[in-house]
């Protein structure tokens, strides 16, 4: 019933503006990135330079407010953004994913003055933000976390931040962080979110983490030790802070599950043609029926998981009541199908799959953390029966 209201609305047919945003990302992706995909992951070289490109075309602040520099478009818009770039490099387009739902926070729930000071450098992509929630002791239950803020300076005017955060992606190179920490009691009422700059002194960074994919772009602790980060700094009022991280989530859901797509449709790509030139037994392997089904599978799989995806955006824009839910439902599925494309996409070009000049491997490894991070499928599967069932 929801799926034919938004068919009726048209949201999955693009419009014209919609192709246009989407031909500007994938020209981009085949020029600037994809050329340059492989020798990234081989040499775990972060791309600056072309990340920063990525700011004049108005991917620095996707959704963000036009009158500090943000393109001010909508879930979708951002959507076939993120598919279009993960097409060429997954791991590229999740760092500017993770830096614009960063972004979005300060626009959404900053104040004036928070705005003017960092959405117009972070648009241009002359400043690069990360996303600070997971904690070595609490990932899935976010709410668990420990870093503490504590009031400090005259009449408060500043808060003193102590703790560590984990898997923190883009930190270490990046200039702001975006932090979830306890000002109050346990549980998500005591968590508040500040923007700590990069250079504080208290602020440091773990070792960059050796890790199964996204070798593109780094991985670190971010450890506050006796940190004092301005008072006019905390986004929002305290106590607001979970709820800022979880809407947050939303749209970064949305995004992690674009960049599965993206991964997804070029494994396929991939797969479709190398299955047309390899031969076995005197034809080439696209004759067999076994791998045709395979193909007509994986093509199934795919369109099903960028409906629904589509849909799930549509609704985010439109702000509906289930909207988290969708987020989730789209998160789960898409991830997981996008892992199981790419693997079989693998298996079709036999030994060559597991080659790192053939491309598949880095698809699978680098799709594979998506079923972990911004919420493990498992946690999303929480979110969908607490919709259901209710708590
Ligand atoms: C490469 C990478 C980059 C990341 N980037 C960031 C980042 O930029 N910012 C950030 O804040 N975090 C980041 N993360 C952290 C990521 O979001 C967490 O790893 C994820 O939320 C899971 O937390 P955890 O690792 O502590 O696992 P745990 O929470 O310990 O979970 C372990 C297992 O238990 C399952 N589980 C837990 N609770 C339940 C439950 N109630 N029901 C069923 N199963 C359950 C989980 O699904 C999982 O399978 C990143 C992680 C990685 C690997």
């Amino acid at each position: 019933m929801d799926a034919i209201v938004d068919a009726a609305a048209g949201q999955f047919e693009l419009n014209q503006d919609q192709r246009a945003i989407q031909e500007m990302a994938q020209s981009f992706a085949a020029d600037k990135v994809a050329p340059h995909a492989l020798d990234w992951d081989r040499d775990a070289h972060f791309p600056t330079d072309v990340v920063r490109e990525t700011g004049p075309l108005g991917f620095g602040g996707i959704y963000v407010g036009d009158d500090v520099g943000g393109s001010a478009l909508g879930r979708l818009d951002a959507v076939l953004i993120f598919e279009a770039l993960a097409h060429a490099c997954p791991g590229f387009s999740s760092f500017i994913s993770i830096h614009n739902m960063a972004a979005w926070m300060i626009d959404m729930f900053g104040n004036d003055e928070q705005r003017q000071k960092f959405l117009p450098r972070l648009c241009s992509m002359e400043l690069l933000a990360s996303y600070c929630l997971t904690e070595p002791g609490s990932g899935s239950d976010a709410a668990a976390l420990k870093t503490r803020a504590a009031r400090a300076g005259g009449n408060g005017s500043d808060y003193v931040l102590n703790g560590t955060k984990q898997f923190i992606s883009g930190a270490g190179g990046n200039d702001l962080y975006v932090v979830m920490a306890r000002t109050g009691e346990d549980g998500p009422k005591g968590v508040s979110t500040f923007v700590v700059e990069k250079g504080t002194p208290g602020l440091s960074f773990g070792n960059d983490e050796r890790k199964m994919g996204w070798h593109m772009q780094e991985t670190r602790q971010v450890v506050f030790e006796d940190c004092k980060v301005p008072a006019e700094n905390l986004l929002s009022g305290e106590g607001a802070g979970f709820k800022i991280a979880m809407a947050g989530l939303d749209g970064g859901r949305l995004n992690i599950a674009a960049c599965s797509l993206g991964g997804a449709q070029s494994a396929l790509d991939k797969a479709l043609a190398y299955a047309g030139e390899r031969k076995a037994f005197g034809k080439t392997i696209d004759q067999f029926q076994a791998l045709q089904f395979k193909l007509a599978d994986m093509e199934t799989d795919l369109n099903a998981a960028r409906l629904l995806l589509y849909a799930a955006a549509s609704r985010l824009d439109r702000k509906t009541h289930d909207a988290s839910k969708w987020s989730a439902m789209a998160k789960r599925f898409v991830t997981d199908a996008g892992f199981e494309i790419a693997n079989e996409a693998l298996q079709i070009h036999g030994g060559y799959g597991y080659l790192h000049e053939y491309g598949v491997e880095k698809l699978v490894r680098d799709l594979r953390v998506h079923q972990i991070l911004e919420g493990t499928n498992e946690i999303m599967r929480v979110i969908i029966a607490r919709h259901l069932v209710g708590r």
